[in-house]
């Protein structure tokens, strides 16, 4: 949370500011003719954390929809966006990246997301975030204005109180403005004698409290907001992260907690998650869908040996996933798996020797296919 917000909250803070508000209240009481200017002076100090926290709230929301409208990566669901994700890791060739990917992607993700947001505020979002704050400035300041003239002239022709002005003020910014009416209980018994030259104070008040705001906001150091747009992004991204207990690939289901079988259209070639025959250090090259359709075997960590075609049989994560017999699959794993042959084996200390031996197509496949076949 921002620093604006945290102030707010912050108990010593809240007490600072209690003890203020009881001597403005007590100025207001005895200074007669001045008090509307107190009382003007009280109610812009309360407004403005309010402000601050509405127009971060816009900035958040404005910054993630122009995010999700102009950045390929981010305008579709999370499989559009494990598109982009795959195709900058071959171009980027980096073995370390790779292994988080496979190791933990949905950390992975998450750095993406945020790594973009970054670039995004510092690049050339830059112009846009500025338009933004403009607008957001532009569009609160209208709308307290509008809420003084309104509540105004009601109060002038009902004869209201400061606590009926209040109501009307609090109840014409609605929910454009997150400002809290108990917050203004302690001066709500004062009488309002001029609610012409309230309105006046007010107005005028506005000017350098928008001022204040604006040049908080373009100073504002953009790291501090992107948690909050990244929280708005992973949710429209967001998605089941369970991996295929043979090779790694992730579920491609966009509920969390879905209720159907684990899926995905593509499953790796087993070595991509460092899966080996039983008691040999050779590296299983199959992928998980031509397992399925053949006679071969898995044992698992307590020597029980199960049919692939009845990988369900071996029950937990096992059970849970639904793995088609299917011969197609995409060349970007088999790529992979030959580019980085060495720093796979040394990362699992697994060869690809004997019936882990990479298949000799595979190695005909260039970075140039893989690319191609992702922008498919
Ligand atoms: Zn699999
Ligand atoms: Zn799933």
């Amino acid at each position: 949370m921002h620093e604006a917000f945290k102030n707010a909250n912050d108990p010593v803070n809240y007490l600072e500011r209690k003890k203020d508000d009881f001597f403005i209240n007590f100025k207001i009481s005895c200074q007669g003719a001045t008090s509307i200017t107190s009382f003007v002076d009280f109610l812009r100090r309360k407004l403005m954390p309010a402000i601050y926290d509405t127009i971060w709230k816009i900035m958040v929301q404005r910054i993630a929809g122009d995010m999700r409208a102009t950045c390929p990566e981010f305008n579709g669901n999370r499989a559009n966006l494990e598109k982009h994700i795959l195709y900058s890791l071959a171009e980027e060739e980096n073995f370390d990246k790779y292994w988080k990917y496979i190791q933990k992607p949905k950390e992975f993700f998450r750095d993406y997301i945020r790594e973009h947001i970054t670039r995004y505020c510092s690049e050339k979002g830059n112009e846009n975030i500025k338009n933004f704050l403009n607008i957001s400035l532009g569009d609160i300041k209208n709308t307290i204005l509008s809420a003084i003239h309104k509540s105004t002239k009601v109060a002038k022709a009902k004869g209201s109180t400061a606590s009926g002005w209040l109501d009307l003020f609090c109840d014409h910014l609605g929910s454009n403005l997150i400002f809290p009416r108990r917050d203004l209980v302690s001066m709500e018994h004062q009488e309002l004698m001029d609610t012409e030259f309230l309105k006046e104070a007010m107005s005028k008040a506005l000017d350098p409290a928008m001022r204040e705001v604006e040049a908080y906001f373009s100073c504002m150091h953009m790291g501090e907001i992107v948690p909050d747009i990244e929280e708005i992004l992973s949710e429209h991204l967001c998605g089941c992260w369970k991996q295929c207990h043979f090779c790694n690939a992730i579920c491609t289901n966009t509920i969390p907690q879905h209720e159907e079988d684990h899926s995905v259209p593509f499953h790796l070639p087993q070595a991509v998650s460092g899966f080996s025959y039983h008691k040999t250090d050779q590296f299983v090259t199959d992928v998980c869908t031509s397992d399925v359709a053949s006679d071969s075997t898995f044992v698992l960590d307590d020597l029980q040996e199960f049919r692939y075609k009845k990988y369900r049989e071996a029950g937990g994560d096992y059970a849970t996933w639904s793995i088609t017999p299917d011969s197609s699959n995409q060349p970007y794993w088999k790529w992979f798996v030959c580019h980085f042959r060495s720093k796979l084996e040394g990362a699992y200390g697994k060869r690809f020797t004997g019936k882990g031996r990479i298949p000799a197509s595979w190695t005909k496949i260039t970075k140039q296919d893989v690319l191609n076949d992702l922008k498919k």
